[in-house]
């Protein structure tokens, strides 16, 4: 095992601490193991050499382990789904903050593994929770989640192309929807250009065009009283103002924990 690690720390140009927690991480096996000059059988050195030309070119750790943190959470990720972001561990905390009153009925629109989903249920134990996607390949992975944490009677999962497939209303509809500006995506690190899938970031002209139809399309879907909280990008906030003021809409945008205007709520009167 010595010689793995130190293999590893070579191709990876990485501290021989560091290469063990990866080999720990990859191989799913406690890092004392190693100096205990256990050998790892051909088929497992296999493995690990695999997944680690993955790492070298590129591919995000979470495609390459296929598990995710997010809050408290440790989740199942398929490569080709939206890897859930810390910003939106704090949207999480927003909401909860701020929906004033205990919402029965919500709707997650493109919930990517099923994240947000997951961490509602969980705050709001009595809520029903419909969560939907365009995407078949997110919709199976977030199965495969909700069914982990027991949540199959409580989170329904709906394919749906925004509003489709929805007929009922609810009292909170929550989103983190694509909002990079088109112009913007060839900045974005490389790995997310490569890995992750356009159609979960690319938001238009402004990064506001599925956060426009989504805040047009989804009053009619809130109870009276119901709020809508979407995670934004910061640049998108001027448009999106002039948007609520043409609308003569009352909108909140609110900071993330590095001060940056990173969220909007707003509500049915
Ligand atoms: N909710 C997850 C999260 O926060 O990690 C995923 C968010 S990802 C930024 C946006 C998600 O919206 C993707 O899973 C994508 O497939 C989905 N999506 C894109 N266009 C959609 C549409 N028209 N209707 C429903 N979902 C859509
Ligand atoms: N924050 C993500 C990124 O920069 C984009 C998320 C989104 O479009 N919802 O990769």
């Amino acid at each position: 095992m010595k010689r793995v690690i130190a293999k590893i720390a070579q191709e990876l140009g990485v501290k021989r601490d560091e290469a063990e927690l990866i080999a720990a991480t990859l191989l799913e096996r406690p890092r004392f193991e190693f100096y205990l000059n256990h050998k790892l059988c051909p088929e497992n050195e296999l493995r690990l050499w695999l997944k680690l030309i993955l790492l070298k070119n590129g591919v995000p750790i979470e495609y390459v382990t296929k598990r995710i943190q997010f809050r408290e959470y440790n989740l199942v990720i398929y490569p080709g789904v939206f890897i859930p972001r810390l910003e939106t561990e704090y949207f999480i905390e927003l909401i909860n903050q701020r929906v004033e009153l205990k919402p029965q009925r919500i709707l997650e629109i493109g919930t990517g593994c099923g994240a947000i989903a997951i961490a509602l249920a969980r705050i709001y134990k009595h809520a029903e929770i419909v969560a939907t996607d365009i995407s078949n390949r997110a919709l199976d992975n977030a199965r495969i989640n909700i069914e982990r944490f027991g949540l199959k009677t409580r989170v329904e999962l709906i394919h749906s192309d925004l509003f489709e497939n929805i007929d009922t209303r609810f009292d909170l509809i929550v989103s983190n929807p694509p909002y990079v500006p088109s112009n913007r995506l060839f900045s974005l690190p490389k790995s997310v250009r490569d890995f992750e899938p356009l159609r979960a970031i690319n938001g238009g002209k402004d990064g506001t065009v599925f956060i426009q139809s989504l805040v047009e399309q989804g009053m009619s879907y809130l109870n009276s009283n119901g709020t809508i909280a979407l995670e934004i990008d910061e640049l998108s906030v001027n448009p999106l103002k002039t948007f609520f003021r043409k609308r003569k809409q009352t909108v909140s945008f609110v900071q993330d924990q590095f001060g940056r205007y990173r969220y909007l709520f707003t509500k049915k009167g």
